[in-house]
């Protein structure tokens, strides 16, 4: 059995370009769907799988550990950058999805078999639509709850927002007391039962960052989302150490190694690797098993298209550690033509059936995707008050 041929398939979705990766086989109908989107690069992306496909055509597609080592370590840069991380981890995907099609069994199958009963999903407040942040941070803190009492409506427990107004890198109390009104809107609208988790996108100094983890930490987060740049692991951790809010990051992490930093400095609580980018399946599950040794918490990055999200729930099926799964709410209402997939979303609250199809449980419908070619993102840019570059 050899790999034959590894196709890139870019579908523009609105705010990003999803770029699914087909590896396809010698064995008649066998190949696999992996994702490889990543916002802003889809052209350095597709450059960079067509590179490293190079050394896999010809070899077999069941060696996934091999070719994995293959494509990480036959550079002598490491496949750094959009090939280590990205380009790795859109064809890894996709060789897990041949495995378990090759075996007849979804992937957590592969992986041990299901270690729980449902995957809880939380959504983003405004449906990721960027124009809905920016209404939102401009002046009204109540809307935080109109959208707040919306997503629960929608079915869902947990929400994630974007409440921490980008600041300079020192600022006076008024952000943070926006901050405070805009969590207050929501948990009043919402109550207790519900979970609120609040992203900072990295945008804050350290010393904001702090200080909004201290404003915030009344109001009972699930987790309090990358007050600060990832370079910044010590302070992220010094954030961790000062209050009881849960403290996620990871999501713009590459490698195991840097994992086992943030892990080792005990700077989070929740760790937020993206499967399209950390590295594949291959990786995050032994970034799993390395939080699994530290007890800390996997809620894996997942705002792109739909083969990450069916990667990330087969890996939670089979991950202990998991604790919840971001979806995308709203971003195409043609999504469900591109894809079909195998699990059953109880309303929006839940995957409460896994997958039963074998490999990642999907079909990519190419002649939508064609639909849908490839468009030059809108490009965002951010500024502070001073005209200085912030960070987007
Ligand atoms: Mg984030």
């Amino acid at each position: 059995m050899k790999i034959t041929a590894i196709e890139t398939q870019v579908c523009h979705a609105r705010m990003r370009n999803w770029i699914f990766v087909k590896v396809i086989t010698d064995q008649p109908g066998l190949y696999g769907w992996g994702e490889a989107t990543l916002e802003w690069h889809t052209r350095s992306v597709v450059g960079a799988i067509e590179d490293i496909s190079q050394l896999l055509i010809g070899e077999d597609p069941r060696r996934i550990e091999y070719l994995w080592q293959m494509m990480y370590r036959q550079h002598f840069w490491h496949g750094n950058g959009i090939v280590r991380g990205t380009a790795i981890s859109g064809i890894d995907l996709a060789l897990w999805d041949i495995l378990g099609k090759i075996h007849n069994v979804p992937c957590h199958e592969l992986w041990g078999g299901r270690v729980r009963d449902y995957i809880r999903l939380y959504c983003h407040l405004g449906g990721g639509k960027m124009e809905d942040f920016y209404e939102t941070r401009a002046d009204d803190a109540s809307r935080f709850g109109e959208l707040a009492q919306a997503a629960v409506e929608d079915g869902f427990t947990a929400f994630k927002s974007m409440a921490v107004p980008e600041t300079m890198p020192l600022e006076g109390m008024r952000p943070i007391r926006y901050a405070e009104a805009c969590v207050k809107a929501m948990r009043d609208a919402v109550g207790e039962d519900i979970d609120i988790m609040v992203d900072c996108h990295a945008r804050p100094s350290p010393l904001m960052g702090m200080q909004f983890a201290k404003a915030l930490e009344p109001y009972g987060l699930y987790f309090f989302e990358e007050p600060c740049w990832p370079e910044a692991m010590d302070d992220i951790a010094a954030i961790q150490r000062a209050v009881k809010t849960p403290i996620a990051s990871g999501e713009r992490l590459v490698g195991i190694a840097a994992f086992k930093d943030m892990l080792e400095k005990r700077a989070v609580s929740v760790l937020q690797p993206d499967i399209t980018h950390c590295g594949g399946l291959s990786e995050a599950r032994r970034i799993a098993a390395l939080a699994e040794a530290y007890r800390v918490a996997l809620a894996p990055h997942n705002p792109q298209g739909p083969v990450s999200t069916a990667a990330s729930i087969e890996l939670g099926f089979a991950t202990p550690s998991y604790a919840i799964c971001e979806s995308v709410h709203s971003d195409v209402p043609w999504r469900q033509e591109v894809v079909s997939e195998g699990f059953v979303v109880e309303k929006k609250g839940r995957i409460v059936k896994p997958n039963t199809r074998p490999g990642l449980g999907i079909e990519i419908n190419e002649a939508v995707v064609k639909k849908h070619p490839f468009r030059q993102e809108v490009l965002q840019r951010s500024f502070y008050a001073d005209g200085a570059v912030g960070d987007w």
